[in-house]
């Protein structure tokens, strides 16, 4: 007989936490699998990433050191995004936001009809398995260069992607330089979310939801930082997806334990619990759970009343 997600984490039993519907709203295509598989793939080891990583320079040094000199070409991109839906539905993920970056093209001479077939092969391939929902992901630093804005608004219109998605370092552009981008996506019925407030700013991560009119914000939790901030995010209900690993292991917190996930949601706000890049932080979202659990952030009940509300 199947036990229930409460008495899975309160025992401990990661099987039977797997074995329980979760969702993963925050996942990058390109660096979500986990690295053992790319290492079996590629048939050598990849140094571990160091605990602590000075934010999102110290990942990228990971990155470009370690992992994109192996998996850089369109042959590592699609081995990885293929095994991180695997990871996913052996993980217990239901429903998976996986976003995949408009760079990605340059891995594709036949541009976005081929990148898309690969994507909608995806979608069928693991109809019965998860519900993949593609979104579009576009890097801050992107907003100046005018081939990839265009690319972009091209993406939008082939009607396959559900949401939209902006992220790397918050000072690359200010929101108001994807204003119309995020303008057209809203008018394609698009989901609207952003990376901002990983590392502190409470109010930019309310100024960012006003400007680009977000759904959700990826991460948010320097909104903890703010009554008054975590007050208008309850109030228009807009969800914070947060990693609570990649928090700690980028430095944006200081230990799991001491996550502001925790005072977010005691102030009423929504959050789901999700993984960000597997093959960097190399936590899936049960094993997100358990750590909160276990590091006593929050009650079983708690994170039963979270995976619900994210389902
Ligand atoms: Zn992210």
């Amino acid at each position: 007989m199947s036990i229930d997600f409460i008495e899975a984490l309160s025992t401990d039993n990661l099987t039977a936490i797997k074995a329980s519907p979760k969702t993963d709203v925050h996942c990058h295509s390109f660096l979500s699998t986990r690295r053992e598989n790319a290492e079996r793939w590629l048939g050598c080891s990849l140094t571990k990433p160091p605990l602590k990583m000075k934010g999102l320079g110290g990942m990228m040094e990971y990155i470009d050191t370690v992992l994109a000199p192996h998996l850089e070409h369109c042959q590592g991109f699609e081995f990885i995004a293929t095994s991180a839906i695997d990871d996913a539905v052996q993980d217990g993920v239901v429903i998976l936001e996986m976003s995949f970056d408009v760079r990605l093209l340059k891995f594709y001479h036949g541009g976005l009809t081929e990148l898309r077939s690969f994507i909608e092969i995806l979608v069928e391939q693991y109809r019965e398995k998860v519900d993949l929902r593609p979104e579009l992901g576009f890097a801050r630093e992107c907003a100046n260069d005018p081939k990839w804005m265009e690319s972009a608004h091209e993406a939008i219109e082939l009607d396959l992607f559900q949401s939209i998605d902006l992220y790397s370092h918050q000072e690359a552009c200010a929101p108001e330089a994807v204003q119309s981008l995020y303008a057209k996506a809203r008018a394609a019925g698009m989901k609207l979310k952003a990376h901002v407030g990983e590392f502190g700013g409470a109010e930019e991560v309310r100024r960012t939801v006003k400007v680009l009119d977000l759904d959700e914000v990826q991460h948010g939790i320097a909104a903890a930082e703010s009554v008054e901030v975590m007050r208008w995010l309850s109030e228009n209900q807009i969800q914070l997806n947060v990693c609570p690993t990649s928090n700690v292991m980028l430095d944006g917190v200081s230990e799991l334990a001491a996550h502001p996930i925790r005072v977010l949601f005691d102030n009423g706000v929504p959050v789901t619990i999700n993984t960000d890049d597997l093959m960097v932080f190399d936590q899936s979202v049960s094993e997100e759970y358990r750590n909160l659990y276990q590091a006593g952030v929050f009650s079983a009940q708690e994170l039963e009343d979270i995976r619900r509300a994210s389902l």
